[in-house]
């Protein structure tokens, strides 16, 4: 092999728009489906790359650039979140909009995957200023969103204000309330019960079964957490509540740890106080790298992509790393955890609940009657354990990872409906 060779195969491919695309092609035909689904899945159907001036508090125009991808329009209309990060790319949010059409095979909803993203920190923005990011990235792609199209959601660093300002510039534009158009919004404008803490709830229920199948008591159970966002947060309650301890957690501005476990109650209102979980009384402070390669049952990457790189995965020492985020575990990082027997719950699966309940919110728009929390909550608990065990008996039968496992479940679906309509 040429050094050049030698020194590209060295570096690992983290650019997750090539590792899904590669993901994809590997799936298919590990399921024997036609060659034709792998190519008609290799790119996004539609990707509408966008720029738009914002007026600043300042007086100052500025011009913010803004991505939607729509990977696949087989199974009905692109369902994903819009990310507000400064590091966002077009191939990172087609690769999202891909993981998004595989998120909805594995729980059989009725979607394709769509994602999007603005290039922009929201956390240097005032409030003023972050809305009108809002209305002109919506009013940019406009033409290309609605109820029956595109539904977009939030995901990192969007939240149900953000939606409920897009709903609202949607409507304007059109001229009529269109509240299926978006989900996660606040509950006073069409929003789900159970929506805000239904990604961490779905992630909670898949990582509760995975314990079941591998003995795994939880009420004896470590947790350590990378990330403290929504799905974070959620989850370091719900595994507290479930008899967890929750050791570790950080956020981007710094990580905590006490090995009796952390007051997970206390913690969130200490990081609404000083927006970080950083400091917190009666903790240790610990680095990313330190939370990721603990001693615990289980880790729960809940923060950004390929977190999880071949150095890291080396030294995980957790039983399940339950994927909260997406593409958090590098293709070369997943080998290494599979030979290390360690069972990876991943992203696909593990944090579908939040688009499942963004699925609930918007039959529940369209039909115009709202559901009960306890209903919600049941929904979601039946699809995400029918998920589990369809994805885990794959895992048993063909021997596979649980990654493939779930592509394996989830392309299927997609090919089926692909032959339904005549394209393959
Ligand atoms: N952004 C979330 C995800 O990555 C939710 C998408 C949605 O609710 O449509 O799954």
């Amino acid at each position: 092999m040429a050094a050049e060779q030698i020194a590209a195969t060295a570096v690992e491919e983290l650019n997750p728009f090539h590792i899904v695309q590669q993901e994809i092609r590997q799936a298919v035909e590990a399921a024997g489906l036609p060659a034709a689904v792998a190519e008609i899945l290799q790119e996004p159907a539609r990707v509408v790359a966008v720029s738009f001036p914002v007026r600043m508090d300042n007086g100052e125009v500025r011009l913010f650039r803004g991505f939607r991808s729509q990977h696949t329009f087989a199974l009905g209309p692109t369902k994903g979140g819009i990310r507000f990060h400064p590091q966002v790319t077009l191939d990172e949010v087609k690769a999202l909009s891909m993981w998004m059409t595989l998120k909805c095979g594995v729980i059989g909803l009725p979607y394709g995957g769509g994602k999007g993203g603005v290039i922009c920190n929201p956390k240097e923005l005032s409030q003023g200023e972050l809305e009108r990011v809002s209305r002109g990235y919506i009013r940019a792609i406009a033409a290309f969103i609605g109820p029956d199209v595109d539904i977009p959601a939030p995901d990192v660093y969007t939240n149900a204000q953000v939606m409920a300002w897009m709903m609202d510039e949607y409507s304007q534009i059109t001229g009529r309330p269109v509240p299926a158009v978006i989900t996660g919004k606040p509950i006073i404008l069409g929003g789900s019960l159970g929506r805000n803490e239904a990604t961490a709830r779905g992630c909670v229920i898949v990582i509760r079964e995975a314990a079941r199948e591998i003995g795994l008591d939880l009420q004896q159970a470590t947790a350590a957490i990378q990330g403290f966002g929504n799905a974070g947060s959620i989850a370091a309650r719900l595994l507290s509540e479930l008899g967890v301890r929750v050791i570790a957690v950080n956020d981007s501005r710094g990580g905590v740890y006490n090995p009796d476990g952390l007051d997970v109650a206390a913690l969130v209102r200490h990081k609404q106080a000083t927006g970080s979980v950083a400091g917190f009384p009666g903790s240790q402070p610990i680095s990313t790298e330190e939370l990721l390669t603990l001693p615990c049952d289980i880790l729960i990457p809940a923060a950004l992509e390929n977190q999880i790189t071949a150095a890291v995965a080396e030294r995980v020492r957790a039983r399940i790393v339950a994927e909260a985020a997406n593409g958090p575990t590098t293709p070369e990082a997943d080998v290494i955890l599979t030979a290390h027997n360690i069972l990876v719950l991943p992203d696909i699966l593990a944090n579908a609940g939040g688009v499942t309940v963004s699925y609930f919110e918007w039959v529940q728009n369209l039909q115009q009657y709202y559901w009960t929390e306890q209903e919600v909550n049941q929904r979601l608990e039946a699809l995400m354990v029918k998920a589990f065990r369809s994805v885990y008996s794959t895992y048993r039968e063909k021997n596979v990872t649980m990654r493939r496992a779930a592509y394996m479940v989830s392309l299927a679906r997609v090919a089926e409906a692909m032959k339904s309509r005549g394209w393959l």
